[in-house]
């Protein structure tokens, strides 16, 4: 895999293309691929074009960086100034933000450019995209798959080639599990590390913006550029992080292994797995094995706290101030309820129901209370893990993309396959997937290494030597 941001960058730093040019390409690609895959919701080629002209001319004065000029996209639940920002859903039809999400801010800054907004499923809760109210993003690979979910649209662009990166959120999976699907670099970083200013709230205490990068050193670049303290977003740490370094050299790394994610794996997952680790066995990394028995209530934790909280963060759509409103209503308690009902999907009210439930008064105690202390235990007992390993190795889904469709019918099914990545996210730690193996259709899978928290080099690092290694190459370096 080669480093996408780099590659472009040196193009545009040595003056063989300019950022107005190289955008222009990336247009004609999006219009011409596009159509097929639905990964883009709404395109924003004027804002590209004036982020070019300012990219141009940082380069021009010798103030570039490895971002400057290189045309991107954001998920389309991150606010953009004037632009569309829907959560791909009915409610947001029209909500075009007063004001810049902080990631986008600091992106632009450094001359980023915008070249649309992704698709996704509504309000982040999904695994295939598919409850997105423009439908489904196509799987780059093959177009009868899903490109996975909730950033789907991100990954299937980055998957294509129309966007050199894409920025998504990943609140149980969200950035990982589509980049495992799309046969792209997934990386979803410690809690706290990248302001979630401006990012539409789904489960405040999970969700986190992560990148999805053609390659880990692409994903360093970014991460290394979003990161930082903000005192708008107050759960956003305040530590000075240390530049990374990618080293491919794994001698003495201790990874862990821990059987939970690894139970009832299909035979493709696990030997696709397995040989990954067996390379880096064979470099000198050392596998050991770790015990994190709460891993067994990582669905059930992780489905009572995220559907609480969107219950809770989800209330603020009621028609009044932003979004859809109803028509025809009998007076403001009708006009809400009709509201909410004409805006969510069915799996939004889904997740509100549930959130509301287990928050109730009668409930609160045998759920969510409860689903609060396993999750202490679980952050215990990840902590105690990474004494005796540096990165815990697991797959990130334990199959390749579901067939569109797939997910109507067999929602618990698809509810189980974020086994693999809700741990993270329920502890706060870092972790990446990065492609490793096909299925027997042929399509990718994906290896994850998990991290302390803030030891997002560490995680990173681990990750690059699947990449230098030619492990990630699934399709023998052809893409
Ligand atoms: N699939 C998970 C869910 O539906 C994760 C979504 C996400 O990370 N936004 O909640």
């Amino acid at each position: 895999m080669k480093s996408v941001i780099n590659e472009l960058s040196s193009r545009l730093r040595s003056g063989e293309i300019t950022s107005r040019e190289l955008t222009e390409k990336y247009i004609s690609a999006v219009e011409k691929k596009n159509v097929a895959l639905n990964a883009f919701v709404h395109t924003t080629f004027d804002e590209a074009r004036k982020n070019a002209a300012y990219a141009d001319a940082l380069i021009r004065d010798g103030k570039g960086n490895a971002l400057t000029g290189i045309p991107m996209t954001l998920k389309d639940n991150i606010c953009t100034d004037g632009i569309l920002t829907t959560c791909c859903s009915e409610i947001l039809e029209n909500f075009r933000p007063c004001y810049d999400a902080a990631v986008w801010e600091k992106l632009k800054n450094n001359g980023a450019v915008l070249l649309g907004k992704t698709n996704m499923d509504e309000f982040a809760m999904g695994s295939t995209s598919e409850t997105s109210y423009y439908g489904a993003p196509k799987n780059p690979l093959d177009e009868t798959r899903v490109a996975g979910g909730s950033s789907g649209g991100g990954a299937a662009a980055v998957g294509a080639e129309i966007a050199a990166y894409a920025i998504g959120s990943d609140t149980g999976g969200s950035v990982r599990q589509p980049a495992a699907f799309c046969g792209v670099v997934g990386f979803k970083p410690t809690y706290g590390t990248v302001s979630r200013y401006g990012l539409i709230a789904y489960g405040s205490s999970l969700d986190q913006l992560g990148t999805l990068t053609s390659s880990v050193t692409d994903a360093a670049l970014i991460f290394q550029a979003i990161r930082g303290a903000d005192e708008r977003d107050m759960t956003c740490s305040t530590r000075n992080m240390p530049q990374i370094t990618l080293d491919d050299d794994v001698r003495g790394l201790k990874i862990g292994i821990c059987g939970e994610f690894y139970k009832g794996l299909g035979s493709e997952v696990k030997n696709a797995v397995e040989s990954a680790l067996k390379r880096y066995e064979d470099a000198g990394a050392e596998l050991t094995e770790i015990k994190i028995p709460s891993l067994e209530y990582a669905l059930p934790v992780y489905y009572i706290i995220a559907c609480a909280e969107a219950s809770s963060n989800l209330g603020r759509y009621d028609g009044i101030r932003y979004g859809h409103r109803a028509r025809t209503y009998s007076d403001v308690e009708d006009m809400i309820v009709k509201t909410r009902s004409e805006g969510f999907g069915k799996e939004v009210k889904k997740r509100i129901m549930l959130g509301t439930y287990v928050l109730s008064s009668g409930y609160f105690d045998a759920y969510y209370k409860k689903a609060c202390i396993l999750r202490e235990r679980m952050k215990t007992e990840f902590s105690k893990a990474f004494v005796e390993c540096d990165v815990l190795a697991a797959p990130t889904v334990p199959r390749g993309a579901f067939p569109l469709g797939y997910s109507g019918g067999n929602a618990v099914e698809t509810y189980l396959s974020d086994i693999c990545t809700v741990p993270a996210n329920i502890a706060g730690l870092p972790a990446v997937s990065v492609p490793c193996g096909v299925d027997k259709d042929g399509l990718p899978l994906g290896l994850q290494f998990i991290g302390d928290r803030f030891k997002d080099g560490a995680v990173l690092s681990a990750s690059y030597f699947a990449e230098a290694s030619g492990i990630c190459d699934i399709y023998g370096g052809v893409r």
